[in-house]
């Protein structure tokens, strides 16, 4: 089986948006065993849509569009399916009942272009759509099958996920069960550790082993398949074992989580408060620390330490550690880490200094940071780490670091 993917709208086109609704379709189908093919973005435009539509039936088994659901005029995806495929568009009750009881909660007022968007194609299986109005369809005729699914991301990819892609593996005459699980890991590149498991890589066909590499953190997505959906788990369980027992130590989460709610979970069980000193990353250490709900009972505060005088003044680093070795050292650092967890009375300080580029400072190279991580009663700890990258890439490393070494 192989697909195509037509996103419709013409702010694609123009440019205003980029097309991701593909890139999340081709990921997901790709897991599921359908070779997509062809990606095609077509304005709303109903004479281009229809030569998009002829295209892709000349070429593909599976035809997924995306946009152009909504209530307005340009909105004509289903109606251009509809005339094209010589169908008719029936109302949907359930659809318009969710679409009322949307007004309803939102206390907005229904307009009739609102109840257009509860028309559907005539025998089609409706995908629900969560979170918005206009609800989703898969549809056959003349053996392709054809899904249609809202423009907006928030909507179509949890209406793909709950809905679709079951909806779609039972068209596709599978008894299977596909499972996927993404290990994360932190402190390793991709090349070693591809080089680690090249043999577990290589010779895996079920689960499959793919790695991807970005941001600094490589990922493995391990995808199974079982008609009993407890076998295709337990697949997966032994392939992580034989992968953790072989670079266990960099591993550090399943599928969304992140660096940053690792290192807030682990305090948060242990209990412990902390406070922030932020030279080369500028609060952003504290910025996707605050993100996560609950921040406010782990997280006293934190100074943006930018310049000397603020690190001699507001946080007592002695003048002469910056005159002997610089800002940019492990004394600093220490220091640093020291004083913000007394001074804003924290269990745990957290300093970040270093340089972040474009050109070197204090005679030290781009890319050279420092992390100090004070617990009280024990000994400061620094960590000297050296970063590749653009500025950028090193301010966001070094706060992977600190979340990094935080939740050891
Ligand atoms: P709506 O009810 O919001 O009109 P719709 O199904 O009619 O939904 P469109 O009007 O085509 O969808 O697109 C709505 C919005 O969804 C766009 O303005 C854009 O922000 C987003 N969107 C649409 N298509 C894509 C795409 N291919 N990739 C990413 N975002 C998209
Ligand atoms: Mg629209």
């Amino acid at each position: 089986m192989n697909a195509e993917i037509i996103a419709v709208g013409s702010e694609l086109l123009l440019g205003q948006i980029v097309n991701t609704n593909a890139r999340f379709l081709s990921q997901q189908l790709a897991e599921l065993g359908v070779n997509v093919y062809f990606h095609t973005v077509v304005g709303d435009n109903p004479d281009r849509l229809k030569q998009a539509l002829t295209n892709a039936e000349a070429r593909a088994d599976i035809i997924l569009l995306t946009g152009g659901l909504g209530p307005t005029k340009d909105d004509l995806t289903k109606e251009t399916i509809a005339k094209h495929l010589n169908t008719k568009l029936v109302m949907n009750p359930f659809a318009l009942h969710s679409i009322e009881q949307f007004f309803a909660r939102t206390r907005r007022i229904m307009t009739d272009n609102n109840k257009k968007q509860a028309l559907v194609l005539e025998n089609c299986h409706v995908l629900q759509n969560d979170n918005g109005m206009a609800p989703g369809m898969l549809y056959k005729q003349n053996e392709k099958i054809y899904i249609l699914l809202p423009g907006p991301p928030k909507e179509m990819e949890p209406m793909f996920m709950t809905y679709g892609r079951q909806t779609l593996l039972k068209q596709l005459d599978t008894n299977e069960e596909i499972i996927s699980r993404v290990l994360r890991f932190f402190g390793i590149g991709e090349a070693a550790l591809e080089t680690e498991i090249e043999d577990l890589i290589d010779s895996q066909t079920n689960p499959t082993i793919a790695p991807l590499a970005s941001d600094g953190e490589v990922t493995l997505r391990l995808t199974a398949k079982h008609p009993d959906k407890n076998e295709a788990i337990s697949l997966i369980d032994d392939v992580e074992k034989k992968i953790r027992s072989r670079v266990g130590q960099f591993f550090y989460g399943y599928d969304t989580t992140s660096l940053m709610d690792e290192a807030f979970s682990s305090l948060k069980t242990k209990g412990l408060t902390i406070a922030c000193a932020e030279s080369l990353t500028g609060g952003k250490f504290q910025e996707q620390f605050t993100a996560i709900p609950g921040a406010g009972d782990l997280l006293k505060g934190g100074i943006v330490c930018y310049s000397n005088e603020v690190k001699m003044d507001l946080l007592d680093i002695n003048p002469l550690t910056i005159e002997q070795v610089g800002a940019v050292s492990e004394e600093c650092a220490r220091d640093l880490a020291i004083n913000v967890a007394n001074k804003l009375n924290s269990n745990i300080g957290i300093s970040f200094t270093g340089v972040a580029g474009p050109s070197e400072s204090e005679g030290k190279p781009v890319g050279t940071v420092y992390i100090g991580i004070y617990l009280k009663g024990n000994e400061p700890i620094v960590e000297k780490v050296e970063l590749a990258g653009s500025r950028e890439a090193i301010r966001t490393r070094a706060v992977k670091f600190g979340c990094h070494f935080l939740k050891q």
